[in-house]
This record gives structure tokens, C-alpha cells and sequence, in this order.
């Protein structure tokens, strides 16, 4: 079994964005910025931010962290969101997901301009997406995506199965995975939780992407010998092994590698992929290549 190394593939993608930036100096242009809002003290949430905002410091992208408190009011954000809109400073704006319940997650998505929207939720971008023109990709199915094409594993003719059906992985990796372009043109299947004989389907599958947010939910007796299987799960564990209290496991039974023929770990995989991806977005956003 090979391992697909978002780790490795995310450093690489940052020495080719750290060469870009200096560029954009030499013509004195502006560094690319990066703003994140992070609500409540989630801390997860903060992980995710602090490995962003670390990213863009190691590259030589600009960034702003803006914390507001858990009980803000859907109003107070929106407003906030308008600022980032307008600023001539900022390229890219990220919400980090999940935010309060007493908030409407789409309404605060929607907010953010499409032109500046670098996870690639905006209905504008995902529409984009599936007519084939240029947009931001989602930052998870594009992080996928680009460890496919580096690592390059065979999608054409292949039987993928998504497993997991959400807004910012499930449903734009199985359209991306679909569409008639290199690292496309699979035959795809997308389960959900009211899907039947899923073990039938993912034993008949090349390619499985599982995003569902279960633990180890998908073992060994599931995958056919050689499939290619890419974890986007991602879940703290107490672990009594770890200095820090936990472990980060996936979606997929590490006992799945003794079939596959790629795999991502879990931490390592996507996860870093997804990073890598918003730089991407940001940079693009920066030099107005898409819009
Ligand atoms: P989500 O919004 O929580 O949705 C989960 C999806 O999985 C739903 O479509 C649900 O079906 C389906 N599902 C749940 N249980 C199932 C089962 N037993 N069999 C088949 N389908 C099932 O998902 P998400 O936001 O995409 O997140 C999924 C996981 O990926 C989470 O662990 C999340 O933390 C992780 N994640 C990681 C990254 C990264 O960068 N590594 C990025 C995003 C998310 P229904 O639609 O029928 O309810």
C-alpha cells in the first residue's frame, strides 16, 4: 500500500506558493491576505484557524484572525463579513465552520462575496463548479483532487463511490470526480445514510471517498483488494497514548491498508490537502486569475 502524503504534496504546494509571492514583491504587488472569523472558543475550531493563519505566515501571505464571541448576533456577523467584503486589503475570507445554531449557516455563507469566497461554499462558485468554468473549487474536493493528479492515480473508466453527501465535500467531489476532464471520468455513485447494501457497492468500487464523520466506519471486509481510499473523516479520540490527552482518527479502519493500494493516513491526508487548497484559492484570488 502507498500512502497518499497530503503532508508532503501541502509542503511542496507551499514552496511553490512561498516562489510566487516573492514574485508578486518584485512587481511590487501586494502579498495575497487571508481573513478568517472564528466564533465561540470551539477548539477545534481553533486548531483549524491557527494552522491556517501558521500556513499563511510560512509562505508570506498576509492574515487576520477576527474572534467574535459564541453569542453574536447573525446581524453583528453579517456586518463584519460586509467589512471584509469591502476591504482592498483582504483577498480571501473563510468562516470557520461550525458556527453558533442560533445563526443561519447559509445566510453567512451567501454574505461572503463569491469573488473572495476561497473555501469555494458560495452558491455562485459551486455553481461555477458544476458547469465547468473557472471558479473556486471547494477547498476539500480541490484538495482531493490535486492528490490524485500528483499522485497519478488512474480515474478514467474507474468506479468511485462517495460515501457522504454534504455541501462542502460529498456532493462537489462526486460532480468532480464525474466531469469530463483528466482526473475525472469515473463512474460515480454517491451514498448517503439512506443508502442500501452500501458493503455491495464499496466492494465493487476502484475509488472510494468517504466523508461521513463516523469513526473507523469503513473496515476491511468493505474494500476490494487494490482500491484506491481517501479519508476526509476526521475525529479527536482520548488517547491515554498521546502527550496531548488525544488522537486524531478518520473515517477508514487503519486495518483497510492491508488491501488498498493508495491511501491517506489520518492526520496527514486531506487534511493538510485542504490547507493547501485555500492558499491556492487565495492566491488566485489575489491576482484576479478567476474573477
Ligand atoms: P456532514 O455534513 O456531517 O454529512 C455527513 C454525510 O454522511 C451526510 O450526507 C450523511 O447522510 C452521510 N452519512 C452519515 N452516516 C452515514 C452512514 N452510516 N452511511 C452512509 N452515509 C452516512 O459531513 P462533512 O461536513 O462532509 O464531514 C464529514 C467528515 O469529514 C467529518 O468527520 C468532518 O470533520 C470531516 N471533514 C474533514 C475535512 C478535512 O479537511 N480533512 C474537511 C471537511 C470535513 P445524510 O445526508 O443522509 O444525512
Amino acid at each position: 500500500m502507498k500512502i497518499l502524503d497530503g503532508k508532503k504534496i501541502f509542503s511542496d504546494i507551499k514552496s511553490e506558493l512561498k516562489k510566487e509571492v516573492s514574485n508578486l514583491k518584485k512587481n511590487n504587488l501586494k502579498s495575497p491576505h487571508l481573513a478568517a472569523v472564528l466564533i465561540g472558543n470551539n477548539p477545534a475550531s481553533l486548531t483549524y484557524v491557527n494552522a491556517k493563519v501558521r500556513a499563511c505566515k510560512e509562505i508570506g501571505f498576509g492574515s487576520t484572525v477576527i474572534t467574535l464571541p459564541q453569542e453574536i448576533s447573525q446581524t453583528d456577523l453579517l456586518k463584519e463579513i460586509d467589512e471584509l467584503n469591502n476591504s482592498k486589503k483582504i483577498d480571501g475570507i473563510i468562516v470557520q465552520l461550525p458556527i453558533p445554531s442560533h445563526i443561519d449557516e447559509n445566510t453567512v455563507i451567501h454574505r461572503i462575496s463569491y469573488k473572495k469566497d476561497v473555501d469555494g461554499f458560495h452558491p455562485i462558485n459551486l455553481g461555477r463548479m458544476v458547469l465547468g468554468l473557472p471558479c473556486f473549487l471547494p477547498a476539500t474536493p480541490f484538495g482531493i483532487i490535486t492528490l490524485i493528479e500528483k499522485y497519478n492515480i488512474q480515474t478514467l473508466g474507474q468506479k468511485c463511490l462517495v460515501i457522504g453527501r454534504s455541501n462542502i465535500v460529498g456532493t462537489p467531489i462526486s460532480i468532480l470526480m464525474s466531469r469530463n476532464k483528466n482526473f475525472g471520468n469515473c463512474t460515480v455513485t454517491l451514498a448517503h445514510s439512506k443508502t442500501k447494501n452500501l458493503k455491495s457497492l464499496s466492494l465493487d468500487s476502484d475509488i472510494i471517498i468517504v466523508a461521513i464523520g463516523s469513526p473507523h466506519f469503513l473496515k476491511k471486509e468493505m474494500v476490494k483488494k487494490s482500491a484506491v481510499v481517501i479519508d476526509v473523516g476526521i475525529h479527536r479520540i482520548p488517547s491515554e497514548l498521546k502527550r496531548s490527552g488525544f488522537e486524531l482518527i478518520g473515517d477508514v479502519h487503519t486495518d483497510v491498508s492491508d488491501l488498498a493500494s493508495y491511501m491517506t493516513p489520518v492526520p496527514g491526508g486531506v487534511g493538510p490537502m485542504t490547507i493547501a487548497s485555500l492558499l491556492k484559492n487565495t492566491l488566485y484570488s489575489a491576482k484576479k486569475v478567476i474573477y
